[in-house]
């Protein structure tokens, strides 16, 4: 089994359900006692999250491309970075080691096409939603790719960094999503990417009536299809 690089932390609600899941497939594939053979280096999200509201993505780089070379000397073969919006800056950790970078959002696009779906909604942060470095990357692929309203963008972005990634998941949070998952279905989405990794902390498939694509279970089975690989 290969060892697997986590770069977590951001936020560590979501890397424990990475753990989970990675340990989980392992143990499905192979059985008994077996488990994922992980290093983890989670960071203290706050200073991390301060540099993406400032615009100061180069700062986050630095802080993941030093995580990131750490864990390459730690004798990892391969890194999954286990938040979308730090996709933002893949391209610099990917150029700074010399092991594979797991991208997320190819792992999800792939998923995707073998559904047959072409067209997607995205939820997620205001920086995946709005920017092009994760839905180029999609529609590369592709895929058609809708994104909510202003206002709903917000309270997406708002729930992700002051509940979910806090560890708070609240009813009135899950209806909203409901909400919005709906008029984005009335819009043509014939799935949703669950583009955040703590959003499948909060909603679940009956939640929508279309499927949904939630990206760490998705990375997450990517990776150990990748730790089992001959
Ligand atoms: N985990 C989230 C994501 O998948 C948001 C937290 C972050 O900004 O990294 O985008």
């Amino acid at each position: 089994m290969r060892l697997l690089g986590v770069l977590g932390g951001m936020s560590w609600t979501s890397t424990a359900e990475y753990y989970r899941l990675l340990n989980h497939g392992v143990a499905s594939r192979l059985g008994g006692l077996h488990s994922a053979r992980i290093v983890l280096h989670s960071v203290d999200f706050e200073p991390v999250a301060a540099m993406q509201h400032d615009g100061n993505w180069n700062g986050t780089a630095h802080v993941l491309v030093e995580a990131a070379r750490g864990l390459e000397r730690a004798g990892a073969e391969g890194l999954v970075l286990a938040t979308n919006t730090m996709h933002k800056v893949a391209d610099q950790i990917q150029a700074a080691t010399d092991i594979p970078l797991l991208h997320i959002a190819d792992a999800t696009a792939a998923r995707i096409r073998a559904d047959g779906v072409s067209s997607v909604a995205l939820l997620a942060t205001a920086f995946t939603m709005e920017e092009d470095f994760y839905i180029g990357r999609l529609r590369a692929r592709g895929l058609e790719v809708i994104t909510p309203g202003a206002a709903e963008r917000a309270d997406v972005h708002r729930i992700i960094y002051e509940e979910l990634c806090q560890d708070v998941v609240l009813d009135s949070s899950r209806a909203r999503f409901r909400t919005v998952m709906d008029r984005l279905v009335r819009h043509g989405a014939q799935g949703i990417i669950l583009g955040c990794t703590e959003i499948g902390l909060l909603v679940k498939s009956g939640d929508a009536s279309v499927p949904l694509y939630d990206t760490a279970a998705i990375h997450a089975e990517e990776a150990v299809s990748w730790m089992l690989a001959p």
